[in-house]
């Protein structure tokens, strides 16, 4: 099987309904094949050559999806540039990716100058905006389904950039056999069941298509359902656009579950009907799964994955939610067990740790990413690619049932006084305690203690902890050497633009905050 094929098999068995809209329009399963088809051989026409790359900058809409299948039809490899990071992020990607065209959307802010400087071809979504090509005029061309030999699935579509060591973005390559392994994973067990009946399914892109919202593209378009992508969403906006769409699935990053828990219960109402609430990314404190489970949905499933490790690797299913939710709770402080065709190891300097020991997880299958574009000049990429297996960096350990607990990642560690401590598990440990929202936990480097913790925390809605209050609570709930020195509250957790808790942000915060305190 490959992309072509579930493109063309939707087409020809869901035809005219509607595969995805956004809020400017629609395109039914048979426009979206003739569109990427025809986009596909258009950019051909231009010169462009089978496995050049192509870097596209686009927000959630219509296009973005139909750009990428056409670039996966054609045998190109896409390098989306996020657009929440502005130009000097995406010209560290295009100096590393050195594309042979740009596709961009000139309402993107900051759009203009990317164009201005480049010198590779460049097609825009606006027709009226320049003189380039236009994606429209492309992808109206002649669409021939026949004439594209499919592309080898070891071949790359995609170059997915995450921030190097060195703060030169590193391209994590992901091959065609990645994406397909990342379908059938995510249908067999995150979408499980959710998808059959006859009441139509409705995905809600809510966050990035360009990261893990993306992965629900392919399984949708095989199942059937609409496709509704929407940009800039605040937690209001969500909220009725789940509503207006009567969506029935999303997939969320925790911070944008914990934005919605601060709605009240009215309000939630509307997410009610969600046969699938899915969250990844980061991970989520246990009293907000609780809530999530009892005030949104308990139609929740969690995944975990990297952009070096298509997930899902793990998915901890709703059925485990509701066992967590209902007496197991350590589930709720797991990953869930791994998918079967991700071989997850458990390893200290190589070698398997027993059950329930901590060790960095290591990943081998078909979710695997080849390796980093450039590894072969590069110097600031690391070993994390060894006989094809992922050293992924994440620490946690299998229990007695095959769960996986993350218990953090390694470069997060905190060494204190010669103790290793997870912040994970510091963090756990606070956001358990009444009034609490979220906390992060890092760090800050101490002469006596090489690191000393320190804490910066939220107060749930209508609560005020006091950081007093945070040190004395976290005297009985964790062993000295785990405990905070300080705890800073704070009226947000600094994030990423994927909406992660940003920790080298949170330590720059904490170090003022601790200047500003002496
Ligand atoms: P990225 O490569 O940007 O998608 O980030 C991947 C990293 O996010 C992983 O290596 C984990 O550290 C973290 N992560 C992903 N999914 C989860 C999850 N469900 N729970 C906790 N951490 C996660």
């Amino acid at each position: 099987m490959s992309i072509a094929d579930v493109v063309r098999t939707a087409a020809d068995r869901y035809g005219p309904a509607i595969a995805i809209e956004d809020s400017r329009g629609t395109r039914t399963f048979t426009e979206l094949s003739d569109r990427a088809h025809a986009l596909a051989g258009g950019l051909r026409g231009l010169g462009i050559a089978v496995g050049s790359r192509v870097v596209v900058l686009l927000g959630n809409s219509v296009e973005a999806v139909e750009v990428d299948l056409a670039l996966a039809l054609g045998g190109f490899v896409r390098v989306s540039l996020n657009p929440r990071v502005g130009p000097a992020d995406w010209e560290r990607v295009v100096g590393d990716s050195a594309p042979d065209a740009l596709i961009v959307d000139p309402r993107v802010d900051g759009a203009a100058e990317l164009v201005a400087r480049t010198t590779s071809t460049v097609i825009t979504v606006d027709p009226s905006a320049s003189a380039a090509p236009s994606l429209e005029e492309l992808a109206t061309g002649l669409a021939d389904h026949a004439g594209m030999p499919a592309p080898a699935p070891d071949s790359l579509c995609a170059l997915h950039y995450s921030s190097g060591t060195t703060g030169v973005p590193k391209g994590a390559e992901r091959t065609h056999a990645n994406r397909l392994a990342s379908l059938a994973a995510m249908r067999d067990h995150v979408l499980a069941g959710t998808l059959d009946g006859a009441d139509p399914a409705v995905f809600l892109h809510a966050g990035p298509v360009i990261h893990t919202s993306g992965l629900f593209v392919l399984p949708f378009l095989e199942a059937g359902g609409r496709q509704v992508l929407l940009d800039h969403l605040g937690p209001a906006g969500l909220l009725d656009a789940v509503e207006a769409h009567a969506a029935t699935h999303t997939a969320l990053v925790p911070t944008v579950i914990a934005r919605l828990l601060d709605f009240d219960d009215d309000r939630l109402s509307v997410l009610r009907h969600l046969r699938m609430l899915a969250y990844a990314g980061a991970p989520m404190p246990v009293e907000h799964i609780r809530q999530a489970y009892h005030r949104i949905t308990p139609n929740l499933v969690q995944y975990y994955g990297m952009v070096e490790a298509i997930p899902p690797l793990t998915v901890l299913t709703a059925a485990d939610h509701h066992r967590g939710v209902i007496g197991n709770a350590d589930l709720l402080e797991s990953v869930g067990r791994a998918c079967p065709a991700a071989a997850i190891r458990v390893a200290a300097n190589g070698d398997p740790v027993p059950d329930g020991e901590i060790g960095e997880l290591v990943v081998a299958g078909p979710a695997v990413s080849p390796g980093y574009h450039n590894a072969g000049t590069r110097t600031d990429l690391g070993k994390s690619h060894v006989d094809g297996r992922l050293h992924t960096g994440d620490l946690g350990y299998r229990d007695l049932d095959g769960y996986i607990h993350l218990t953090g990642r390694s470069k997060d560690m905190i060494i204190t006084g010669g103790y290793n401590v997870y912040p994970r598990e510091v963090e756990a440990a606070i956001s358990a305690i009444p009034g609490v929202d979220d906390v992060v936990v890092v760090g800050l480097p101490d002469e006596v203690w090489g690191q000393r913790i320190v804490a910066a925390y939220t107060s749930a809605v209508g609560a005020h902890v006091d950081g007093d209050v945070v040190l004395a609570e976290s005297r009985t709930r964790l062993p000295d050497y785990k405990r905070p020195k300080a705890a800073h509250r704070v009226d947000r957790l600094p994030v990423t633009a994927l909406g992660k808790v940003d920790r080298v942000a949170a330590a720059t915060l904490l170090d003022a905050l601790a200047r500003a305190a002496s």
